[in-house]
């Protein structure tokens, strides 16, 4: 447990920062609204959204809803576009061009490094390790850590699968106090809820979660994610948030994925995906194709072929799209499988008994 302020090793100009204060932040829209340079009437055939109207910045319904979803306190939630824009909104907070470092686990998600990349930042790797039954983080990631203004971790790791101890995060984040923030990219954790680090959050001011609502809540097209946070740091990034970033046709949809009968369903779908993932690995692993297969805790499961890339190619050739992952270090000839409907996966069984590398 520490008491540092976990903004003091932001970049000091956005500390420094004025915000853009937009007319909505500044007043609700109540009362004659002449505030904002808005067009008075709806658009045709807009009965309901009106959509001539600016959105809330952070809509308070849709805030505490999502406070409620994760277990958190309201002031310590960022609503953004996906998780994509937590990731982003980030690097410009904490890395100066030239000078900051960020850590990254690689194979993962590749947009830890690529926004590091385009802040300026240099991207210091700590490649995941290849054990017996899975993937996990090297021995020396706390040396590699030292001084980077942000470590990003993912649990479970997308493409691997693989979880993260909440043990190891919590001592990081400790080691990391004097150098930046912990973020730990929860995109997957409805698919293995009980190792989520939320509770960390207390104890660990610079331990930053990612979660969204692209997965487990079915709204990828919705674009809706959130960091969850110290409330400095919340504080820090709305300084750089665009102004308006939730459209309202987003929250509208999210408010509907949210309500208890939603919520209901989206459990159902999550048991359905489970027991087809273990009716697609039990395919998968008796397949004379397939030389390696790791299941892991997500919607997905990751395999390595006897031809990668021919696999993904006569996938596509019978309208079945799989992601290679063979340009990610470590996984030569790995093919990323998410699981479909049982239709879906049906289709995919049906092809695998017909191609032999
Ligand atoms: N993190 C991980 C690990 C992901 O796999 C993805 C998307 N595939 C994201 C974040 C981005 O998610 P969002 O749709 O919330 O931007």
């Amino acid at each position: 447990m520490t008491d540092i302020d976990p903004t003091k090793t932001a970049r000091p100009e956005i500390l420094a920062l004025k915000p853009y204060a937009s007319a909505r932040a500044l007043a609700d829209a109540a009362g004659i609204l002449l505030n904002a340079n808005e067009n008075p009437w709806p658009p045709a055939g807009d009965t309901e959204l009106a959509l001539n109207r600016y959105p809330d910045p952070q809509p308070p319904a849709l805030k505490a809803r999502l406070a409620e979803l994760y277990g958190v306190d309201p002031e310590r939630l960022l609503i953004t576009r996906g998780s994509d824009e937590g990731i982003d909104l980030l690097q410009r907070a904490y890395c100066r061009q030239g000078l900051d470092r960020v850590l990254v686990s690689p194979p993962c998600f590749g947009m830890y490094a690529l926004s590091a990349r385009v802040q300026g930042a240099e991207v210091v790797e700590a490649p995941l390790v290849e054990m017996e039954n899975g993937f996990d983080l090297p021995d020396d990631l706390e040396s590699r850590a030292a001084d980077c203004r942000l470590v990003f971790l993912c649990s479970p790791n997308n493409p691997t699968g693989n979880l993260i101890d909440p043990e190891r995060v919590a001592k990081l984040a400790d080691a990391q106090t004097d150098s930046g923030l912990v973020v730990v990219d929860e995109a997957y954790i409805e698919f293995a809820p009980k190792t989520s680090v939320l509770e960390l959050l207390d104890t660990h001011r610079n331990l930053v979660v990612l979660r969204t609502l692209s997965k487990a809540h079915a709204l990828a097209g919705c674009r809706l994610g959130c960091v969850i946070a110290d409330p400095a740091v919340v504080d820090l990034l709305r300084r750089i948030i665009a102004p308006y970033p939730l459209p309202t046709p987003t929250v509208v949809a999210a408010m509907r994925a949210l309500t208890p009968e939603a919520l209901a369903e989206s459990a159902r779908h999550l048991e359905t995906l489970a027991s087809e993932k273990e009716r697609l690995v039990a395919a998968l692993s008796s397949h004379p194709g397939v030389v390696g297969l790791w299941p892991g805790h997500a919607n997905f499961v990751l395999i390595r072929a006897r031809d990668g890339a021919g696999l993904v190619r006569s996938a596509q050739q019978a309208g079945i799209l799989l992601r290679d992952q063979s340009a990610q270090p470590g996984l030569a000839e790995c093919v990323r499988i998410t699981v479909g409907t049982p239709e879906d996966n049906d289709a995919l069984i049906d092809f695998l008994q017909g191609w032999r590398p």
